[in-house]
């Protein structure tokens, strides 16, 4: 096998840095900061619309009660109205039978204040609750919104990222068809080996792929040695410049 030329090892040196954009690239496509915020968003919405359902229960329970103690106050009223008709429609026979429906009278409008103070705490409740679920509505309206935004956004950040790693791939494979293909093949060996980085280059006493320094001995024997050999560190290939 003829010894690369420096040409192509300036090649093979690019494709590495091609591939490394690319897998840079991926990976950000795979954790979009936007994808993240509308999930976060979403459950946000989602959480909010469980709290509003939750309260629209408890609203309608309380509205319940409401009715409940209007139609009793009716009642009790519609009570004390006829016993109060009663004192004068000359139905009442004595002075005894006279005190007895007083004292009635008496304790049905007891009744009805108190009625109507537990009205009044639950009218209360209904008005807090309703603007409890305002706000929760509004809050959750807002999440919507905000979701929407994201989306378009995370949607827009893809296809910038994915035009760039179309250009970026084809660019790949222009140098790859580029290179001999026994170099090409022993470089993506290596890189498969390696978690994506098949080669680096001697700079001063480190291989930029494994960035672990070297003895001077190693260093000149590696100088002294044909212009691509491998790391003694990480095994990948290695670019030794003349
Ligand atoms: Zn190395």
């Amino acid at each position: 096998m003829p010894e690369p030329t420096s040409a192509e090892l300036d090649l093979l040196l690019e494709l590495q840095a091609t591939d490394h954009r690319v897998r840079k690239l991926r990976h950000q496509l795979e954790d979009l900061p936007e994808q993240r915020q509308l999930q976060a968003t979403l459950a946000r919405a989602g959480e909010l619309d469980r709290q509003h359902d939750d309260l629209r229960i408890e609203l309608e329970r309380t509205s319940s009660r409401q009715r409940q103690l209007e139609r009793e106050v009716e009642v009790l009223t519609e009570r004390r109205d006829a016993e109060r008709a009663r004192l004068y429609d000359g139905s009442v026979a004595n002075a005894r039978e006279m005190k007895a429906v007083e004292a009635e009278i008496e304790t049905t409008v007891r009744r009805i204040d108190e009625h109507e103070e537990l009205l009044l705490e639950v009218l209360e409740q209904v008005d807090a609750l309703e603007a409890t679920a305002a706000t929760l509505v509004a809050d959750e309206e807002a999440a919507r919104t905000r979701a929407a935004e994201l989306e378009r956004a995370r949607d827009e950040a893809a296809m910038h990222l994915l035009a760039e790693l179309g250009e970026l791939e084809a660019d790949r494979a222009r140098r790859a068809a580029s290179l001999p293909e026994d170099l090409l093949r022993r470089y993506e060996e290596a890189a498969d080996r390696a978690g994506g980085t098949g080669v680096g280059k001697l700079v001063d006493n480190s291989c930029t792929a494994c960035r672990l320094s070297m003895s001077r001995a190693d260093v000149g024997e590696l100088l002294a040695g044909p212009p691509l050999t491998t790391c003694p560190s990480c095994r990948r290939l290695l670019v030794v410049p003349e």
